[in-house]
Parts: C-alpha cells; structure tokens; sequence
C-alpha cells in the first residue's frame, strides 16, 4: 500500500526533482508534490496547502536552503526539512542542521533519502503529540473545567498584568461574585445540575462583559471579573447593574426554573491596592460584606478589613459569653389572626456584650456554628426559653414557645438529650415547645434530618419551617416531615402589597400549606394592611413588628395588659 505524501520541492532542477520523487516512490511513497525555486512560490504553496515535508537543494540561482529554512520557520510550521543536494561540505551541513535542518543527503545517495523521511515524519509525529498533551496541559491548567472559564490560576495572572498596564494610566475594577444558596442548589438537585447552572451563569456573565473585561471562575459558586481598563470608577456600578440584568431571568435547569441572588464584592486600583493579591483579598472581604449585609454589591472599605480578626476575637469571647451569662433571650408573640388572640412567642438570642453593646444573632451565629460554640449556645437557649415558658404558665399566661435551631444543632446527635434535659430542668412540657427550622438545614442531610424531626415529633415537640420559600424545598418534599407549620419567609410578607410575585407566593403557600394540613405563619408582618391581607388569605398567624418587636420577658409581660391582643390559648 503506498502511503499519500504531500511534498514541497525546493528546487531549480526538473530532473532532480523527478529523481527525488521517482525515489520516494520506490520506497512506498504517493507524493503529490510542487517545486518552487524562489522565496515568493515557497511563502504562497506553504500558505495555499498543507504539507507533509520539505525538501530543498542547497544552493539555487534566486534561492538557497538557510532562507528556505528561516522561511518555513516564519509560518510556525513543524514540517520536517531535509536538504538534498550536491556535496556541501561537513562545515555547511552541520551549520544547516544547527539552523534547523533536519537531515542532509547527497543527491549522490539517494538510498538514504525513504530511510530519513520515516525517521523526520515519526519525529515529527511525536513532537506534534507532545505540542498537543502540553497544550492540554497548560489548558488543564488554566481553565475551569466546567464552565470552560480561566481559573483562579490564570485569573490572578490576568489581574497582574492588568495592574502593570494600568499602574498611573487609568483605574480598574476587580469584582468577586458569590452566588447565594448555590449549596442548595448542588445538594437538592444534584451536582450535575449544579455544574450546570453555574456554565449558565459564566454564560450570562461573558454575555453581560464585553473585551477587555474578563470573567473566571475562581471555584465553588465564586466567579471573578476584572475590569482591566476603566474611564472611571464609577463605571463599575453600570456594569454590576447589567450583570445584575442578565442574571435576573431564572435559570432553566432541565426545565426547572431556578432565580439566582448574587453577592459582588467590589475593589478598585489605586485606591484599595496596587498588588494582585491585595486586590483579591480586598474584594474577598467586600464580598464577603455584601453577604452579610445582604446587599447585591458592596465596595471595599478598610473598615471591613478590620472586621476580621475582630470577628476571631469575638468568637473567642462568645464561649465565655454563654457561660458568663451574658446572652439573653427577647421573645416575640405569634398571634392567631383569626381570634386576635396570642398563642406563642419566638425566643431570639441577643449577646449583650461588655463592650460592643447588644449583637444580633445575625452578628454571630454563623461563626457560632462554624466555631462549634452553637452547641453550648443552643442548650443554653433552649433552657432559657423553656424557663421563661414555664414561669409565664406558673403566673397563668399560657403560651408556647418557639426557639430557633442552626442547622448543626439539628445535626447533632445528642440534640434529643439536650433537649430531655432542658425539659426536665424547667418542668416544662414537649408540647409547649416548637422548634423551628430553615430548609438549608433540613437539604444538608435530608435522611438524617428526617430521623431527628421524627424522633422530636414523637416526643410532641411541634416543627416548624422556618423562613419558607427562601431555600428549595418543594412543599412536597416536606410531606415526608413531621412537620407542624411552617413560616413564611418574610422578605415575601414585607413586599407582598407592592409586589404581585410576593403576594402571589404567600398566597400560593398558604393554599399548599393547608393542602397538607399544615400551619401557616406569616413572619415581618409590618403593617395593618399587611395584617388584614394575610387574613383575606386566610393564614392563621402573624408576627411582626405591626404587633411588636421582640422584647425581653419581663417587659412583655407589662406590655400583654396594655395591647389589643388577647393572651393565651384557650386550649
Ligand atoms: P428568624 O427566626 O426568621 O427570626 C425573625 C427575625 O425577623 C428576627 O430577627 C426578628 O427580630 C425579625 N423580625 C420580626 N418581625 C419583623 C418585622 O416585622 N419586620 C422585619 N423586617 N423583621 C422582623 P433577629 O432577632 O435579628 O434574628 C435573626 C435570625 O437569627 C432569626 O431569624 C434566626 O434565624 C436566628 N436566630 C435568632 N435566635 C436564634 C437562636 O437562639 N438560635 C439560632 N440557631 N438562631 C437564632
Ligand atoms: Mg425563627
Ligand atoms: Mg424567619
């Protein structure tokens, strides 16, 4: 079998040239073959076709082998050069072969010429194979595999090179992005899924950016973008506004509608750093800032920066804390809407600290949980609410109470213990307890989440779903729950007369709600009007700061007289 080979000749000589061919032939070679014996004929056949090798006479009358060479070399072909020629000297050969030549053969001897075209060709082959595992390599190495992005990697590479190029010339912007709640998406629906909501998202977001500005994914659900070149800094705030745009349309994932909420951290050169590294950390914390503060965007401030070693210290200071009694519990009453009457209160952890004043729980039950000090904290609550709970029944005030877990509280295997004691150390009874739960915590481990809340049931503690239609759970997928109520996230309620989306899912979930026999409570019920829509809906409890903030104990207890509500179920 003859094997095709796609041959450039250069070469002044016909008959050489036939010689050469006749000779590849000989050696089970198909040539199909041009001979061109001046610069501009080579430049035009190498850039017209692709071409196996070339061979070329040492010396021609317009043309000669080294500017053939540097030619070839020119385009950034790897194609295997050989020259054929007349006797040139050992000197000149070895100066060809420095210059790239890949073999020489005297046009006396030709037996040697199918012998080094196998060799070149297999060379070449290898060489190519090896171009290609690198490229793959550097790619591997550079690109995020999912969404075909530069990674981390390359974007911090991308981010030194655009500080150089800006340093006194212009500013430019660095933004980090976080998607909220993308672990839910990734542990309810599957990773797959996950990967492709976020090649979706690196899609809108190129959509959204035109060249220069780059976009990567920095890994997780955290995707970087420089804007490497800007007129001013202000800038940055139309293009947040149009990667807020494109990313507002849900996600369709296998024909599942997802919305996706992202946080961005902002920081500018010069201003908040000169150095990649720098940059990238100060957009880190401003990220992490608009997390927290659950704001679409935050730019960088130095402030946020002290922030955290200050957030070490505190939680260092929280253990003390818990033993040192220095938390302590408001409560908040849930009214039933239909009697006016109130039936429970929502205990809310505060830290009144020596220093800082009184901290939200926002301020520190994140890094309670991921410093481990949540499990003191939850015992501590639970016990405390319970107390208070029981004090009120003793002075005739009967009301349930509710108190809130993290989701490792719920995790924890010695919760049903905790709670045990807690009931016993008070005197108080399960069914005056309720326990309320976000959905995260439920998908972190739904098998074992429904374990625990069917063990807490069957003691007569009564579940609660706390800030519902936040997370993705379906109302279904609770069903298989022992689930008693469940609230309404109020970020819905708050909005739910100004907004038709709002009202529709408070409306929506109310109805779903009492389909599976469930309890509906309306959470941020600010308002009168709010009040009353809720009740047209026919939901069965409020709470909100319509019928007042949370308060500690003692000063419910004088406030109970003076307000509208009644006190206390009837059962
Ligand atoms: P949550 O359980 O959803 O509690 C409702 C939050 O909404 C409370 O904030 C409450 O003060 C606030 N709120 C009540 N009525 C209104 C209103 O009409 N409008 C508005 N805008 N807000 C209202 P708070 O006390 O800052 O608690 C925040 C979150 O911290 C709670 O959300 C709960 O998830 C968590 N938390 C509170 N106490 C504890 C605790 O003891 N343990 C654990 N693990 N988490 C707790
Ligand atoms: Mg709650
Ligand atoms: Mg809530």
């Amino acid at each position: 079998m003859t094997k095709p080979l796609r041959t450039l000749v250069v070469e002044d000589s016909a008959d050489d040239t036939e010689l050469l061919v006749r000779e590849l032939r000989h050696g089970g070679y198909e040539p199909t073959y041009a001979r061109v014996e001046t610069a501009a004929t080579m430049s035009a056949e190498l850039a017209a076709r692709a071409w196996d090798i070339v061979f070329s006479d040492f010396t021609m009358p317009q043309f000669n082998a080294f500017d053939a060479l540097a030619l070839l070399r020119q385009t950034g072909l790897d194609i295997p050069f050989i020259i054929v020629s007349g006797t040139i000297g050992e000197d000149r050969a070895v100066t060809a072969m420095r210059a790239g030549a890949h073999d020489y053969i005297l046009k006396g001897n030709l037996k040697r010429l199918v012998p080094a075209v196998e060799r070149e060709l297999r060379e070449a082959r290898i060489r190519q194979e090896r171009r290609q595992a690198s490229e793959t390599i550097y790619r591997l190495a550079y690109t995020d595999p999912v969404t075909e992005l530069p990674n981390r990697i390359r974007f911090r590479e991308y981010v030194q090179q655009a500080i150089e190029d800006a340093r006194g010339k212009h500013p430019l912007a660095l933004l980090l992005m976080g998607l909220d709640r993308f672990k839910d998406v990734n542990d309810t629906l599957g990773h797959t899924r996950g990967d492709s909501l976020l090649q979706q998202v690196g899609m809108r977001l190129r959509g959204a950016l035109f060249a220069p500005d780059t976009v990567a994914r920095l890994g997780g659900d955290q995707f970087g973008i420089l804007l490497p070149r800007l007129a001013a800094t202000d800038d940055v705030k139309l293009v947040i506004k149009k990667i807020q745009d494109f990313l507002q349309a849900p996600f369709m994932i296998d024909s599942i509608p997802i919305a996706v909420e992202a946080g961005i951290g902002v920081a500018i050169m010069p201003g908040h750093a000169t150095d990649a590294d720098t940059l990238l950390q100060c957009a880190d914390i401003a990220m992490y800032r608009a997390k927290q503060m659950a704001t679409s965007y935050a730019v960088y401030a130095p402030e946020f920066n002290r922030h955290s070693p200050e957030r070490l210290g505190l939680m260092a200071e929280l253990r003390d804390a818990v033993e040192q009694r220095q938390l302590l519990l408001h409560f908040q009453p849930k009214v039933e809407i239909k009697t006016g009457r109130i039936v429970g209160t929502e205990a809310l952890v505060r830290w009144q600290h020596l220093r800082r004043g009184l901290l939200m729980p926002d301020e520190f039950i994140v890094a309670a949980e991921q410093t481990g000090v949540i499990g003191p904290l939850t015992r501590w609550v639970l016990t405390d609410a319970l107390g208070h709970c029981q004090g009120a029944r003793l002075e005739g005030i009967q009301l349930r109470v509710s108190v809130n877990l993290s989701a490792r509280s719920l995790h924890d295997p010695r919760l049903p213990e905790m709670i045990v004691k807690a009931l016993e150390t008070t005197g108080a009874e399960p069914r005056q307890l309720t326990l309320e739960i976000t959905e995260s915590a439920i998908v972190l481990d739904p098998k074992r989440a429904e374990e625990t809340l069917a063990a807490l049931s069957r003691m007569g503690i009564w579940l609660s779903i706390d800030d519902f239609g936040t997370g993705y759970t379906s109302l279904t997928s609770i069903k298989r729950l022992p689930v008693n109520e469940i609230k309404i996230d109020k970020s819905f309620v708050i909005g739910m007369l100004a907004d038709k989306n709002d009202a529709m899912i408070v409306r929506s979930v109310i109805e779903l709600g009492h389909n599976l026999g469930l309890r509906v409570v309306a959470e941020g019920v600010e308002t009168n009007e709010t009040f009353d829509a809720l009740s047209a809906l026919g939901c069965d409890e409020a709470q909100g700061y319509f019928i007042t903030p949370p308060q500690t104990c003692e000063s419910l207890k004088s406030w109970f007289p003076t307000s509208s509500w009644k006190v206390g179920s009837t059962s």
